[in-house]
């Protein structure tokens, strides 16, 4: 792949809220200091579902979406020093940034000042769109590239790449911990590594979702509490409870109603990324000097430390391993909240 752009296979939303379909598309040569990784496995994310169907605002297609990459590393640029061929390495959110603002500097790249390079519906430095990991095989300069530890399977580290490190940094950067009470909203893709995360940092962790249907789940992935918000009486029981509440609910909420279970001073985490705007009394962040913030995956770096603590802490993600052909299919069930709790690509079937 040296010399020369190569076509590799792919899936794609050939438009806006087209089904995806088998395609190739171009990768660009190995460049000094890039990683071509043999993709192995590819996670969906909502975030893959909300572009494809243009709910973010108008996307770039053909789209092929993906954004939990993991696979082996088959060639390395001559300037290359952190991969050899043969290495398990990862790609998430990002596969480039300004590197020179004060949050690239400080490792904070997904807030780079010049907006990041998405690793798909993106254009990437040279002008040409970025396709992501529902494919065989991508090009990635080795800064934005990480090392899967030996103890984790490559199928379930993939969601790791973006589900992981969404929920490991907010919960790190809040000081979720001994002692704190952490509840999780929604218990998806992103939600169940947040119950995770949480519980093997040390924290009381409760999960809060839509029914009590996962909740065997729940409580075996580390959490010690399970409500439902479709009963009222949660609202009551909870009221003042959190000192953070991660949520990762992919549509609008009432946030008003959830800023209400924290303690004084608790913070009300936001990762999902609804397609609509909310609306919200005010009152209901001033009564108990309370927050309300967000946060966007995790830096190159971070994403590495979660990674390793994830392997430390065994934590995989609990995947349904599909073939390409049911990508749709996965879509559906993703939207309907029926996954369990990642659907994962076996690459080998595009
Ligand atoms: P997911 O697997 O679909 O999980 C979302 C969960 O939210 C569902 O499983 C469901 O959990 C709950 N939910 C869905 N619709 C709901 C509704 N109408 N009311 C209440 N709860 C609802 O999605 P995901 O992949 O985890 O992603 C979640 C969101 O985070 C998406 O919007 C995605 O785009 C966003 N995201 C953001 C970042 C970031 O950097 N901030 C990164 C990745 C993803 P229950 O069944 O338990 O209620
Ligand atoms: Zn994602
Ligand atoms: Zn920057």
């Amino acid at each position: 792949m040296t010399a020369q752009i190569t076509t590799v296979s792919a899936y794609a939303a050939p438009s806006a809220k087209a089904p995806l379909e088998r395609t190739t598309i171009p990768r660009r040569p190995v460049g000094e200091f890039d990683v071509l990784i043999d993709i192995k496995f590819a996670g969906i994310c909502h975030s893959d579902i909300h572009q494809a169907r243009d709910g973010w605002g108008e996307g770039i297609f053909p789209m092929v979406p993906g954004h939990e990459i993991a696979g082996i590393v088959t060639e390395v640029g001559p300037g290359v020093t952190k991969f050899a061929v043969g290495d398990r390495a990862g790609v998430g959110c990002m596969v480039d940034s300004c590197r020179e603002c004060d949050n690239c500097k400080a490792g904070l790249e997904q807030y780079c000042a010049k907006g990041n390079v998405g690793t798909y519906n993106a254009l990437d430095k040279n002008g040409e769109p970025t396709y992501g990991g529902y494919s065989t095989h991508i090009v990635v300069d080795e800064n934005y590239t990480v090392g899967i530890p030996e103890g984790l399977a490559l199928d379930e580290a993939a969601p790791l790449l973006c589900a992981g490190i969404t929920t490991y940094s907010p919960l790190k950067h809040w000081n979720a911990g001994p002692g704190k009470k952490v509840a999780v909203l929604g218990m998806g893709g992103l939600g169940h590594m947040g119950v995770k995360i949480a519980h093997a940092l040390g924290a009381e962790v409760t999960v809060l979702s839509q029914s009590l249907r996962k909740r065997e789940d729940g409580l075996k992935l580390g959490a010690d509490h399970y409500y439902t918000t479709s009963d009222p009486k949660t609202f009551e029981e909870l009221a003042g409870t959190f000192d953070i509440i991660l949520s990762t609910v992919s549509a609008p909420l009432d946030f008003g109603a959830f800023l209400s279970l924290l303690k004084t001073d608790g913070a009300l985490v936001n990762v999902g990324a609804p397609e609509e705007p909310i609306s919200l009394n005010l009152f209901s962040v001033i009564a108990g000097r309370k927050s309300l913030s967000g946060s966007g995956i995790g830096g190159i770096q971070e994403t590495q430390e979660m990674l390793d603590f994830c392997a430390e802490h065994g934590l995989g993600a609990e995947i349904e391993l599909i073939e390409a052909s049911q990508i749709n299919e996965a879509y559906e069930r993703v939207l309907a909240s029926d996954v369990r709790y990642r659907f994962v690509i076996d690459t080998a079937t595009i």
